[in-house]
This record gives C-alpha cells, structure tokens and sequence, in this order.
C-alpha cells in the first residue's frame, strides 16, 4: 500500500489519499475515471480478472487505484473509494462504526462469539491523531451497538465510553502498528478455528491452498496460493503474546489472519467489510479443512 497525494488529479472527485495495493503488474494504462465511480472499477475487474485492486475495491463508493508508472509517476486507474487507514467524515465513520457491530452480531448469530467471546474493532483518523473503536470486555456480541464501543487512543487508554478493555486490546494495538493499511481488526473464537488451530499445535503456521475461495483474500488470484496462516500459542500472559504477535506478522508479511491454539482467529481488512470477507473465507477455509480431516482426509 502506497500513500500518494491526495489532490484530485484535476476530475473534479472528492480528493482522496490512498491507493489499493500493488499487486506487481506492470504495462498498464489509465483506465478510466467519472462520477460512476464504481462502475470503473468493475470495468478493470471484468477486463483483467487477476487485477487485485480493482476485486478488493469492487463496489466501494470513493476513492481511486492508481498504478506507479517506471518513470515514478503515478498514474490515475479509477476513482471511488479511499482505502487504508481512513480518514472518515462523520458520516462515513458512523457508517463503517455501524458495519463493525453488524458484523459482531452476525458472527454471534453464527456462533463464532459465543459466550461473549470474540472482540471487534475500526481504526479511525481524523487527519491528525488516530483513534480505535473497540468492543469492551465481557459485552454479549448479540447485542453490540456503537453505544457500547470504547473510544481508546493508541496506547490502550480509554477516551470515551463506558467498560473496560478486554485484555486482547492489546493484539488489536499490535495488529494495527504492524499493519499500517488496516481499518478493521476482528477476532472470534469459532469451532472450526478452535479445532484446526488445535490439530497444528506445535506448528509455525497452518498452511491451505488449493481452494476457489482464497480468492476472496486480498491481492490472492489463483486457487494454487498457499495460504500461510502463522498459529501461535495460547496463554493468557497477553503481553507475551502481544510479543509473539509482532513476530508472526514481520514473519509472515501477507497473513490475512493469525490463529491462536484452541483460541481463535484474528483477521483484519483496509474497511469493516475487507475484513469480513477475509474472515468469511479464512472460516469457510478451517470448515473445509476440519471436515475434510474428520472424514480421513479425502
Ligand atoms: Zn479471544
């Protein structure tokens, strides 16, 4: 991810200042931009299906890709939608704040934060200082509202709200200093995770590849990717484990997700939805991998 300039390159949109990731092709021109924002980016998926940008940013709002041309010029893809780390209006945060607990309540319905288990976060900016919304400790996730979120700043103090931080606050901390890109940071503990994280204890990583769905992970294009995702022990010293964390990431620098010994998954994503779907497929991902075990591993 590459921040650039956040004029408007002379469209006429509303400026932004990111860009999606770089997904290493070379030779290609400006497409396209205008008012119909997402309407380009679905010009570029449907045109160059392994064009990483344009997936991971289809159906956004705002924002634009542009590509690094040899010379060290930028050149301008498609507008719509801002990624990476945000700077949201007051209407964009309320929004992507209301996406967070929608999805906490739907991972609930699901089973994947049961017995209030499971905590879930947004990183906002207002330009000058970052902020992160966080669920606090012991909230029943069938219930999350953006009434119940902890405002902290980066070290972990509470700002605004009521409730303390759970003790994995400082994981999300972690997540966020390590990945600079991410807007969204979700953790559950889902039987499916439990159970494959449990069945690799003692490895480095779980690694899965072969499947359709990867792809649904971003800047992934084919079926073939291994998917590393780094496992690391379980222990209730978070601050051990914050240490561990940071480790794995620098190790493992395109994880989508980090599992923790019959624990659970962390997946984080540039906005709340990124990181839905990253979580979405890692799980689909761990059920395919888990029933396929059960039944001998066909
Ligand atoms: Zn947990």
């Amino acid at each position: 991810l590459e921040k650039v300039f956040s004029a408007d390159c002379g469209f006429g949109f509303t400026p932004v200042g990111f860009i999606g990731s770089d997904d290493g092709e070379t030779g290609k021109t400006k497409v396209g931009h205008g008012a119909g924002g997402s309407a380009d980016i679905e010009r570029i998926a449907r045109r160059d299906e392994n064009d990483a940008d344009a997936i991971a940013l289809r159906g956004g709002k705002q924002g634009m890709i542009v590509e690094r041309a040899p010379t060290g010029w930028y050149t301008q893809k498609a507008s719509w939608r801002p990624v990476g780390r945000m700077t949201l209006g007051r209407e964009s945060l309320e929004l992507e704040v209301e996406k967070l607990c929608a999805t906490a309540r739907w991972c609930y319905s699901r089973g994947w934060a049961a017995a209030t288990s499971g905590n879930f976060s947004v990183r906002v900016s207002d330009g000058r200082s970052e902020r992160i919304l966080i669920t606090p400790s012991g909230l029943d996730k069938g219930i999350v509202t953006a009434a119940h979120l902890l405002e902290i700043d980066g070290e972990g103090q509470v700002l605004k709200g009521n409730g303390k931080p759970s003790a994995e606050t400082e994981l999300h901390l972690v997540l966020y200093g390590a990945r600079p890109e991410a807007g969204a940071v979700l953790h559950v503990h889902t039987v499916w995770n439990t159970l494959i994280s449990g069945r690799h204890a003692g490895k480095e990583c779980v690694e899965i590849e072969g499947y359709e769905i990867e792809k649904g992970l971003l800047g992934v294009t084919t079926h073939e990717h291994v998917e590393r995702v780094p496992l690391l022990e379980n222990t209730q010293d978070y601050g051990a484990l914050a240490e561990k964390l940071t480790e794995a990431l620098e190790t493992y620098p395109d994880a989508h997700g980090v599992l923790l010994s019959r624990h659970g998954l962390y997946t984080w994503g540039q906005s709340v939805a990124d990181a839905r779907r990253h979580l979405e497929a890692l799980e689909f991902l761990f059920e395919v991998e888990g029933r396929r075990a059960c039944a001998g591993g066909y």
